[in-house]
């Protein structure tokens, strides 16, 4: 039995463990934090009384390698996916755009779904189906120094359909600005979501606390196949001996031995763990070079939803990007108080804002978009995630590292590292399984 010890316990470093742990292997997790989770953890909140998550988390139909890790941990039923892709958005003074595909083979269910959207004009529609036309050709050409603006432009959309479709859609998946982020980051989500099957393009909802969804569930799996998890144990350094990642050195002064490494924490914590000489290597110089984006979540109970019974709606051209009634998500009983969630992707502009003026700014958009149904906020809580995810402007992937290190023995993984995705739970997973079935591979040589 060989001994993996892995530094990081959100979902890249989870993923790799009940992998391996499923294989038969030694594995001891290293977390810094009490809880674990990473960015995909949930918090008890004493003035809600109840959980609330670091942010409001959506997955994809194409999510497979999520899909698979929920199987394995028999949590599938949190997450609820819609029957088909259905979007809804608002504009100022309240009129909805509602893109909602039918039940036909991909891609024809968003073409037909372009096609017959509702609260856009005909020409808008038509330079949205132009786009949908051609996409095939275009994810099999990704470039990586192209903007998703000059992309979107290359492709002729109107402002309209850029404002009620493409631009909220680019914000969600890439949390960044489509003036500064990679088109082939956006092809590599498109490729995915609609050139497979009808079902990859559903939007899966969590409708339990995330922390019940994916740690305790992966914590309870890797612990009963003998697996250590050790939270609020930070790992302070990485040792290398005679050309091989060696020990692993906690912040107490432990030392642990290791016949593999993998790392599965952000860009800056991996640096700051790297022996030495390893620090400067061309692919460690590469991973300096990342830059992150904040993402800001709202949360605060209501009088009433101003959603009118949508799990959630995104507004059309404002700061804040998307509203979550979280009651209607988790079925709560109408006695029960409403809470909502919005979420601010890419949130540059406001992260250092205070939460008042976070407040006003919530409620002033509320009264915009929702003129006709007045909210009182009762509770209200910002949670901001300044290094939320890296940052996908355009030319940025090639310093994306491979799981393979340049230093035998040490892994890495991380929604951030080559796995061909954005920053999302799908890349951090994926980076977990495929360091596991790297270490699986190396074994056997
Ligand atoms: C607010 C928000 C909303 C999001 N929404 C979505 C969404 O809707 N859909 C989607 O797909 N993705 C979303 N994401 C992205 C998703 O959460 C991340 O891609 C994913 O959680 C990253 O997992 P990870 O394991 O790679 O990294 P992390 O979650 O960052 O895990 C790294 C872990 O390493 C630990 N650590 C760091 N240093 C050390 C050390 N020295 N020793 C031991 N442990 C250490 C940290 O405490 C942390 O637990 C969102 C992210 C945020 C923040």
């Amino acid at each position: 039995m060989r001994r993996v010890v892995i530094i990081g316990g959100g979902l890249a470093g989870l993923s790799c463990a009940v992998r391996l742990a499923g294989a038969g292997r030694r594995v001891t997790v290293l977390e810094a934090t009490k809880r674990g989770g990473g960015r995909t953890r949930s918090y008890p909140d004493s003035s809600f009384g109840r959980a609330l998550d670091n942010g409001q988390h959506l997955m994809m139909g194409c999510y497979r390698e999520t899909l698979a890790f929920l199987r394995t941990l028999g949590t599938t039923a949190g997450v609820r996916f819609q029957q088909n892709l259905a979007i809804q958005m608002v504009k100022p003074g309240g009129r909805r755009v509602k893109l909602s595909c039918p039940a036909l083979p991909a891609p024809m269910h968003l073409v037909t779904g372009l096609l017959t959207m509702r609260g856009i004009g005909v020409l808008h529609k038509a330079s949205a189906l132009r786009a949908g036309l051609v996409l095939s050709g275009e994810v099999r050409r990704p470039d990586d120094n192209e903007t998703c603006d000059a992309w979107l432009t290359r492709m002729g959309q109107t402002p309209a359909i850029r404002n009620a479709f493409w631009e909220p859609l680019i914000w969600a998946v890439l949390n960044d600005d489509p003036l500064v982020c990679s088109a082939a980051m956006f092809m590599a989500v498109l490729e995915r979501a609609f050139m497979g099957t009808r079902d990859d393009s559903r939007l899966g909802v969590p409708c339990v606390p995330l922390s019940e969804l994916y740690v305790e569930a992966a914590s309870d799996y890797v612990r009963a196949r003998g697996g250590e998890l050790r939270f609020g144990e930070a790992a302070r350094a990485i040792t290398s001996a005679r050309g091989r990642a060696g020990e692993v050195v906690l912040k107490s002064g432990e030392t642990i031995a290791a016949d593999a490494v993998v790392t599965a924490v952000p860009p800056r914590a991996l640096l700051d763990l790297l022996p030495d000489p390893l620090a400067d290597d061309p692919v460690f110089q590469d991973v300096r070079r990342l830059k992150t984006s904040p993402i800001v979540n709202l949360w605060c109970e209501v009088d009433r939803s101003p959603l009118g019974g949508a799990e959630m709606i995104g507004l059309v051209s404002s700061p804040l990007h998307w509203l979550f009634d979280r009651s209607v998500i988790e079925r709560a009983s109408p006695r029960d108080p409403v809470l909502l969630n919005c979420t601010i992707s890419g949130a540059r502009g406001c992260v250092e804002d205070t939460p008042a003026a976070l407040r006003q700014l919530l409620l002033s958009e509320l009264e915009r978009y929702f003129p006709q149904r007045p909210v009182t906020i009762r509770r209200f809580r910002v949670i901001k995630e300044k290094r939320a995810t890296i940052s996908h402007a355009a030319g940025t992937y090639q310093w994306r590292p491979d799981i393979r290190s340049p230093l035998l023995g040490l892994y890495l993984a991380g929604d951030w590292v080559r796995t061909g995705l954005p920053a999302t739970i799908e890349s951090a997973v994926q980076s977990g399984h495929q360091v596991a079935a790297a270490i699986l591979e190396d074994a056997t040589r």
